[in-house]
């Protein structure tokens, strides 16, 4: 299969564009492999990725019970960021930020990563006081972050000044300026791509329904396409990890909610970069490359595997955005859509090996695990090729929540529907 590359597309072009290649196979399952990843999401594809090519585990196996992509990783707003405090969760989030830099190019896909800032909006002393302490733990961790001014908040985003001196003035704001957006289905186009360049099997339309046990180890898995069978499982399913380690009997601190997102007709660019507000509400909106407003809110609070959601957060969402941008009640919305999180009941994610042998987890991702993805995906394949975490992920352990060593970031306690 051939490089993407400008030469490439001009040649392709003199030939009508007849002769492009499949972007992957459609490999029958073997029956057994090294390594099975569940759910070809952004997470699955990225450890099956870092395995072949970080560790050499090519006889690997990504099986998706729909179609690759089709999940969260294609149905997120696409923020992409690492403005975290706490210890546990920093070092991990910009070490994905590191490999977002570079992933076009590591992959040979092009992933539109967009570096165009995320600015959270301040609205009191306290907020401000508050972001000031969060850019300042930022900073001593090696992350970008600027404290700007009221005025310099309206004049990266000119949008607010509408609604400056209205019901919810601006004080100023917490900036992480190399943080920003990528382009999600190419994340999860380019990883199986590259993933699959290296021997990796990806599998579509097969879901797991069962695992298969030998005394208690994982030895395998039973799918709507027979039996497979493999020396490590893992599980990188998001919003449906609890469905399946039921069939485990495995009670993980994971909750399943449904989150929406919405996307207006293409406007001139208005938004520069993402916004966030979280003062009379909750809203984040960024403007697509096709111009489209991309928004979101809170997720929608009740217990679903259903990937869509109800009107009264729709409402919630939109009365929210208004409250700051009110010149945008007139533009018209083109889609909303829902996916399934993984709510954890700290609002930080797991990547850990076991509690059963031959099982490992990947999970707890909440509203932010698209822009873990590469880091996530690092680490995943770390802890599975070598059966321990690796530094960056070593707080993220299972057994946190029964030593008490949450990593609640946003101070909401053990309630996952808060997070
Ligand atoms: C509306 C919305 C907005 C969001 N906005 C952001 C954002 O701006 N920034 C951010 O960082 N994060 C955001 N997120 C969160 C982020 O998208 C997710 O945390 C992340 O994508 C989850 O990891 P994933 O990509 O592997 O999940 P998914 O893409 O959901 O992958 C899991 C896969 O597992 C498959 N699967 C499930 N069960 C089985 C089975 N039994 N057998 C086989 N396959 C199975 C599913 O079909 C799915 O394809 C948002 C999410 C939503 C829904």
């Amino acid at each position: 299969m051939g490089r993407y590359n400008a030469l490439n597309i001009v040649w392709q072009a003199l030939q009508g564009n007849q002769n492009w290649q499949r972007v992957w196979r459609d490999p029958q399952p073997k029956a057994h492999y090294d390594v099975i990843i569940i759910g070809g999401g952004g997470h699955g594809l990225a450890t099956a990725y870092y395995l072949a090519k970080l560790h050499g585990i090519t006889r690997v196996a990504v099986l998706e019970k729909g179609w690759l992509g089709g999940g969260n990783v294609g149905r997120n707003t696409t923020i992409v960021r690492s403005n975290y405090m706490l210890d546990g969760n920093a070092p991990f989030y910009e070490h994905g930020m590191n490999l977002w830099r570079s992933m076009a190019q590591d992959l040979n896909y092009n992933v539109m990563f967009s570096p165009r800032g995320v600015l959270n909006l301040a609205h009191n002393k306290a907020q401000y006081d508050e972001y000031a302490r969060r850019g300042n733990a930022m900073r001593l961790n090696g992350i970008d972050a600027e404290i700007l001014s009221r005025d310099e908040v309206l004049q990266r985003e000119p949008i607010l000044v509408t609604s400056a001196a209205e019901r919810f003035p601006i004080f100023g704001g917490l900036l992480q300026p190399q943080a920003g957006n990528a382009r999600h289905d190419a994340v999860a186009w380019g990883y199986a791509r590259a993933a699959d360049r290296l021997g990796v099997d990806l599998i579509q339309n097969c879901e797991v329904v069962d695992f298969i046990q030998q005394g208690e180890k994982v030895v395998g898995v039973t799918t709507n396409r027979g039996d497979i069978y493999a020396d490590k499982v893992g599980m990188a399913v998001a919003g449906n990890t609890s469905r399946l380690t039921s069939k485990l009997g495995l009670h993980l601190p994971i909750e399943s909610h449904v989150l929406q997102a919405f996307v207006t007709e293409p406007y001139k660019p208005v938004i520069n970069g993402v916004v966030t507000y979280g003062g009379g509400g909750h809203f984040y909106i960024s403007q697509s490359n096709k111009g489209g407003l991309v928004f979101g809110g809170d997720i929608d609070g009740y217990n679903s595997y259903a990937q869509r959601g109800n009107l009264p957060v729709f409402e919630d969402v939109i009365t929210a955005g208004l409250s700051i941008m009110p010149s945008l009640s007139r533009v018209k919305l083109l889609r909303n859509w829902g996916g399934i999180m993984d709510m954890s009941m700290d609002g930080s994610p797991i990547i850990d090996t076991g509690p059963i042998d031959g099982l490992y987890l990947n999970t707890g991702w909440c509203y932010g695990g698209f822009k873990a993805t590469p880091a996530s995906g690092w680490c995943f394949a770390y802890t599975i090729a070598n059966n321990q975490a690796h530094a960056l992920n070593k707080a993220f352990t299972l057994d946190r929540f029964a030593k008490g060593y949450a990593i609640d970031e946003k101070g909401a306690g053990p309630y996952p529907k808060a997070h």
